[in-house]
């Protein structure tokens, strides 16, 4: 059955909620339950078929985080955190998925969830001032407020290279991966991608398939994770040191140590910081190095090492020339943290085909055409990624003040108040929206930040017996332009990444995230102001 006939077998949901909240991942589930305790009553949608989102859908083989786990944990629940004991320093996508169901069954979040729905639309109407929802199940629900926590990772790009519908063999995409999962025992497979999902993958699959060729078109920077199980002591230390940890992400300080932001390191210095590179701290360890994306000296520097140590793991010389990234400064594109990648290339039955070379002509019945010829194939995994940031929202017709799409008015790229709400989409929050710093941050804090911020909004704009806010246009031109000026001041922009919108062909392309600092201190300064550039009616 499709999804779409599994909702319709169901007996629509009609009515009025006070809110909807899209998506059942980590920022749908925490949402659910601030409303809840703020006595709301709450209608959820989930297009899977249960909760945890990400890691629901992402069960490729070597799936795990790539923020060590203690730090990739709620911190509202001290039940569920005192309660939750990570088996290793980078959790995998089970154990995560297990998290995810845990928090959910404690609070008894399913309950407000409808599963294997869609949303499909979401219209303001200007008189009631109120969303009208309705989903691919035919539910009608009529809310005062509607959050959207369809996840900034959750549309992958699907099977659509030239001839993919032809292939006679099997074909499995990432960020969809089948729940019993894939045998590739005996397999001769190709691996379309080298990003971070197929950058995890590839090992363990290399390890069962007969032959396996990966088709590179951009090599990426990965850095080893040297997971590890976790002990104890880390656990424990962990615990204790967990109220200064809240203290300090609940002030807007990284919740990691940070340098100084002025300090600007002697060489000896840099190759100490360098060497953390490959200590198992990946992308902990790059927030280590000050003005990494901001200096390219710096940048560089990291570059060369990473380069230095892939030429080292990869026996043959011609091919680690080719898996060394060189056209894109270190974390403009989010580094990868892996286990064994590079080594991966040392075994017999691992080739690399190299698109910049040999661009892929089509997808044939029967393997993989490039310009150098066919690679047979009897499994391809497509691991090409996502229509990021934008996807989900894109794929719902948003429509607010004046029947205006949401699609329109970003047509040129996405434009919001600080990430939460766009001027003309009244009590329409988004949570991790474009705007905000959202994946280039520890996922977990940026929407427990995001959650706490709108169920405060959204308490606010009833204790004044208002019945709508929205962010205005000045406030929202204002931190757009100041979005960019973040943006123009690092080297991101230097990379064609799926921050920009690079990846997906006809997108706009317009850096996404907010890599200013500050961003939790200056939404609570926002609230503190009576929600400064916001208007309550
Ligand atoms: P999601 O988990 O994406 O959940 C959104 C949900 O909304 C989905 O389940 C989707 O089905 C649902 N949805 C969307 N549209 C609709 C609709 N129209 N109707 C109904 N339902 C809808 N971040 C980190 O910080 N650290 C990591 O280590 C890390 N690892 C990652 C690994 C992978 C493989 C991927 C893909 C991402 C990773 N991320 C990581 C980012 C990750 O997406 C976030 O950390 C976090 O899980 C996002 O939670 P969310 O609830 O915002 O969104
Ligand atoms: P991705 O980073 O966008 O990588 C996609 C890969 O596919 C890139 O190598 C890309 O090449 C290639 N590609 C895209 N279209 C192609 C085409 N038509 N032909 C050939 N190659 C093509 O996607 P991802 O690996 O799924 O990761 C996305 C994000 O999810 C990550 O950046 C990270 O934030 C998150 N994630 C995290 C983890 C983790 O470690 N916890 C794991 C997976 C994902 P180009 O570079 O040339 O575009």
């Amino acid at each position: 059955m499709t999804n779409v006939e599994l909702a319709a077998s169901r007996t629509p949901r009609k009515g009025s909620v006070d809110a909807v909240v899209v998506g059942a991942g980590f920022a749908g589930l925490y949402m659910v339950q601030r409303l809840r305790e703020a006595g709301l009553s709450v209608q959820g949608f989930e297009a899977g078929k249960d909760v945890g989102g990400t890691w629901y859908w992402n069960r490729y083989p070597g799936a795990r985080c790539d923020i060590p786990s203690l730090l990739y944990s709620y911190t509202w629940s001290d039940e569920v955190r005192l309660g939750w004991r990570w088996s290793e320093k980078y959790a995998t996508q089970p154990e995560i998925l297990s998290y995810a169901e845990h928090v959910a069954d404690r609070y008894d979040l399913r309950r407000d969830f409808a599963f294997e729905t869609k949303v499909t639309s979401a219209v303001f109407d200007e008189a009631s001032r109120r969303w009208t929802v309705r989903t691919d199940a035919g539910d009608v629900i009529d809310a005062r407020f509607c959050i959207m926590a369809t996840g900034c990772l959750s549309v992958p790009r699907g099977a659509d290279l030239p001839g993919a519908e032809s292939f006679e063999g099997e074909s499995y995409v990432t960020g969809l991966w089948p729940h019993e999962g894939v045998d590739f025992k005996g397999k001769r497979v190709a691996v379309i991608g080298t990003g971070s999902s197929a950058i995890q993958s590839l090992p363990l699959i290399a390890k069962d398939a007969a032959q396996v060729t990966v088709f590179q078109r951009t090599p990426n920077f990965s850095l080893p994770a040297v997971n590890t199980p976790l002990a104890d002591e880390e656990v424990a230390a962990f615990h204790e040191g967990f109220p200064e940890f809240l203290r300090m992400v609940r002030a807007g300080e990284p919740g990691i140590p940070m340098p100084p932001p002025d300090w600007v390191p002697n060489d000896e210095e840099l190759a100490q910081l360098l060497e953390g590179l490959w200590s198992g701290w990946g992308l902990v360890a790059c927030a280590q190095i000050p003005n990494l994306v901001k200096d390219e000296r710096i940048n560089e520097a990291a570059c060369e090492y990473v380069r230095g140590k892939i030429r080292e793991i990869v026996k043959d010389p011609a091919l680690a020339e080719k898996l060394i990234p060189c056209d894109f400064p270190l974390a403009a594109k989010r580094a990868c943290v892996d286990t064994d990648y590079f080594e991966t290339f040392n075994r017999d039955n691992v080739s690399l085909v190299d698109l910049h070379e040999t661009p892929i002509e089509a997808i044939t019945p029967t393997g993989v055409k490039t310009t150098d010829g066919e690679y047979p194939a009897d499994i391809i995994v497509y691991a090409i990624g996502f229509d990021a940031m934008t996807g989900a929202l894109s794929r719902i017709d948003i429509r607010g003040r004046g029947g205006k799409a949401l699609n329109a008015v970003w047509a040129e790229g996405p434009r919001t108040y600080l990430g939460l709400m766009v001027a003309g989409f009244p009590n329409l929050f988004t949570v991790t929206g474009p705007g905000s710093p959202s994946v280039l941050s520890n996922m977990l804090m940026s929407i427990e930040f995001h959650v706490d911020w709108i169920a405060d909004a959204i308490g606010h704009v009833q204790a004044r017996q208002a019945s709508a806010i929205e962010a205005t246009t000045e406030a929202q031109d204002a931190w757009v332009e100041h979005v960019n000026e973040e943006a123009d001041k690092t080297l991101y922009p230097r990379a064609a990444s799926w921050y920009i919108g690079a990846n997906v062909p006809g997108k706009p392309r317009v850096f996404m995230p907010y890599v200013g600092e500050g961003y939790k201190v200056r939404i609570d300064d926002v609230a503190a102001k009576d929600y400064e550039g916001f208007e309550i009616a």
